[in-house]
């Protein structure tokens, strides 16, 4: 059949090409050549300038504006595939449409890339492989706990609704969430032939646990994975196994949401606060919002859950748009929430970084044989190398940042930009050799634990020690099987772990996100310290033993502490909403944010200005541009220009309106918009 495809392509032009089908005669060992009539969904592949590339066919015409002798012929199509749904691509269309960015360049990237190759696919080969890995294997199935009440509740009303149905599941920390999505799972698996329960969580690195629970208590069942430390082979394969509706269980990390599924019927985003799953370059899109969108498209259940749900769902689940869900107390029966206090800084003077009310906790529990958790949100081992005789501090040359001392490494490294250097001997200004650390990393800390506690086995896990493929696991293996006494790290050992024998936390260093100039570094910091503080108590201690967590800060009675304190999220959340509402800030209104880079700071300026200006803008408020925080990263100079407006739709219309305008400005600047920025 003689047509024309429409088709898109991963270009920053926002709009289709015409291509001539059939495809054209191909060496059949370089393409994989099929005459049947095209379908919406396919990927081709085509000629475009000099180039070979791929294509979706989102559109099927008879005529072209294109002349007949301009227009090219499809090169290939992959057929053995089966197309890619209406469902997915109206996805797609609608991250384009919400994000302000082509099709094309939103729905190809999200496919794998061999899909994408020139090669042939071997499809039929990809599938055999498949069949291999994914099937559950030597699945022991586990006993399942008897659900408490509260959990048999939610998992009732997720697996009973009806239609479109957003949940908020909230959850203290250990209150067996991860229960209520697995039952849920299994009811809606069990009620419908093939349908897909997709379950989101923000690392997958740092949940291994959850996926040998699937494998386990799902014997016999296909489970797909997918995040974006797979190899490009892995990747195909998993992503086909969720495309062709094999795999019934699919567990990612945020581009997850954009996988082919075309018998989803549940989503589940586990921490749904977590700042991870916010894309921070290229689409900066939120899988939880698209997971809302995609749930709502579809007519199913969709449950975010937290112990510390982000603003924005806790303010519709109070406005009624989700339902909210309640597990108010910790599901293993002997477990408690920790207690939390407060160490005065200013009255206990740290040694090592270390409180003496700190020091004591960690030494009752090495007495007990119980495990300590020691928190700090910075890696390596002095933020700062400093030559104190003439006050030289060592800068990164290429980004408004210091250079971070790493001792074991024995380098000064750029955590912006990864310059690496050596340790100078002496200071470069005035020859000084005593150059001296400021302040104090994990190492750091480290290093001080070791010499108070010679006898005790530390283990530190962050970015610098986990660099290795696999070595984190390795590490979180050690304290689950009890080998280590003190566990120090950052954020990573914050999140969903479950560690049976810990009883102690100390968090050392979280008062500079206090002073934060923006606006989200409070609910982020609340967030973390709940996450922390839910590592201890999760299981019963010997007699007499308690849980704690421990905060030095010199801010000991700010309300931020004082809501930790008492494990009081509703309290916080609702005065922090309070605070939005009348700083009129999300989600009370809508913002966008666009960014400029150029090698001059005033170039970069100079274009946020002209874009300002560059159309009328009413009800649309347009701040002034401003040189971001970290102004330059690997040399380049970076500034931003904020919108705000109360109406979403009006944002929306505006936005659509300006790209078209900005797109035709002649710079050299690099730029992109940014819908519903977190970071500002
Ligand atoms: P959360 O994700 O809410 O922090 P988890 O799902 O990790 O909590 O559960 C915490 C612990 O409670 C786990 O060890 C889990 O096996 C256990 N658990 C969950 N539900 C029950 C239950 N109904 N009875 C007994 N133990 C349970
Ligand atoms: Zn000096
Ligand atoms: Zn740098």
């Amino acid at each position: 059949m003689d047509c024309i495809v429409q088709v898109v392509l991963d270009t920053p032009l926002d709009n289709c090409f015409d291509y001539r089908w059939p495809p054209e005669s191909a060496a059949p060992e370089q393409v994989d050549v099929q005459y049947a009539a095209p379908q919406i969904g396919q990927i081709v592949m085509l000629p475009f300038g000099r180039r070979e590339v791929p294509g979706l066919i989102v559109g099927l015409a008879t005529q072209s504006a294109v002349p007949a002798n301009k227009l090219k012929a499809v090169l290939a199509v992959r057929a053995e595939m089966p197309p890619l749904s209406a469902e997915w691509i109206a996805l797609c269309r609608f991250a384009a449409q919400y994000y302000q960015r082509p099709l094309g360049e939103v729905a190809l990237p999200s496919l794998p890339k061999n899909l994408r190759a020139a090669k042939p696919l071997a499809f039929g080969k990809a599938l055999k492989k498949l069949e291999k890995i994914a099937l559950v294997q030597d699945a022991t199935p586990v006993a399942t706990p008897n659900l408490n009440e509260e959990q048999q509740q939610a998992v009732t009303s997720i697996a009973s609704a009806a239609g479109f149905a957003p949940f908020l599941l909230y959850g203290v920390t250990g209150s067996g969430k991860t229960e209520v999505y697995l039952h849920a799972a299994a009811q809606i698996l069990a009620a419908t032939p093939n349908s897909q329960v997709l379950i989101l969580v923000p690392e997958i690195n740092l949940t291994p646990q959850l996926e040998g629970n699937i494998r386990a208590r799902f014997p016999g069942l296909h489970l797909a994975s997918l995040h974006s430390s797979l190899a490009e082979g892995e990747r195909m394969q998993h992503w086909l196994a969720a495309h062709t509706g094999r795999a019934r269980i699919i567990l990612g990390t945020r581009l997850a949401i954009l996988a082919s599924l075309p018998h989803l019927k549940l989503i589940i985003i586990d921490e749904e606060h977590d700042p991870s799953y916010k894309q921070q370059e290229g689409l900066r899109y939120s899988a939880r919002d698209l997971a809302v969108w995609r749930a709502r498209q579809l007519g199913i259940a969709v449950v975010l859950g937290s112990a510390t749900p982000a603003l924005e769902s806790w303010q519709h689940a109070q406005s009624g748009r989700y339902r909210k869900l309640v597990l108010g107390q910790r599901a293993v029966q002997a477990a408690s929430l920790p207690v939390v206090r407060m160490i005065d800084l200013e009255k206990d003077k740290p040694r090592d970084g270390l409180s003496s009310g700190l020091i004591a906790a960690l030494k009752l529990r090495l007495e007990r044989g119980e495990q300590s958790l020691l928190f700090l949100n910075r890696r390596g081992y002095a933020p700062v190398l400093n030559c104190e005789a003439c006050g030289w501090i060592c800068n990164c040359q290429r980004c408004t940042a210091f250079m971070v001392l790493h001792k074991p490494e024995r380098r000064l490294r750029c955590h912006h930009c990864s310059l690496e250097l050596y340790i100078p001997k002496h200071c470069p200004t005035c020859g000084n050799v005593d150059l001296q650390p400021l302040g104090r990393g994990t190492q750091r800390v480290e290093e001080g634990l070791q010499s108070l506690f010679p006898q005790a086995r530390i283990l530190r896990i962050d970015a610098d020690s986990t660099r290795k493929k696999g070595s984190a696991q390795a590490a979180f293996d050690t304290v689950h099987r009890g080998e280590i006494d003190i566990l120090i790290g950052t954020q990573m050992v914050a999140k969903g772990h479950d560690f049976k024998r810990l009883s102690l936390v100390g968090v050392l260093n979280p008062d500079t996100a206090l002073f934060s100039p923006d606006y989200r570094a409070s609910e982020r910091l609340f967030a973390q310290l709940m996450q922390v503080a839910g590592r201890a108590g999760r299981a019963a201690l010997a007699e007499g033993s308690k849980s704690e967590v421990l905060i030095q800060s010199r801010y000991w009675q700010h309300a931020l502490y004082s809501a930790v304190v008492a494990h009081d999220y509703d309290y916080f959340a609702s005065a922090l909403l309070d605070e939005r509402r009348q700083a009129a800030l999300p989600p009370f209104i809508f913002q966008a944010l666009l960014r400029a880079e150029a090698r001059e700071l005033a170039q970069a300026l100079e274009f946020l200005h002209s874009a300002k200006n560059c159309m009328p803008h009413q009800g649309i408020t347009i701040h002034d541009p401003i040189p971001m925080t970290i102004t330059r990263v690997a040399n380049v100079e970076r500034a931003q220009l904020l919108l705000e407006t109360p109406q979403r739709g009006h944002l929306q219309g505006f936005l659509s309106e300006w790209m078209k305008v900005l797109r035709q400005l002649k710079t050299r600047v690099k730029w992109g918009l940014e819908v519903d920025p977190v970071d500002i």
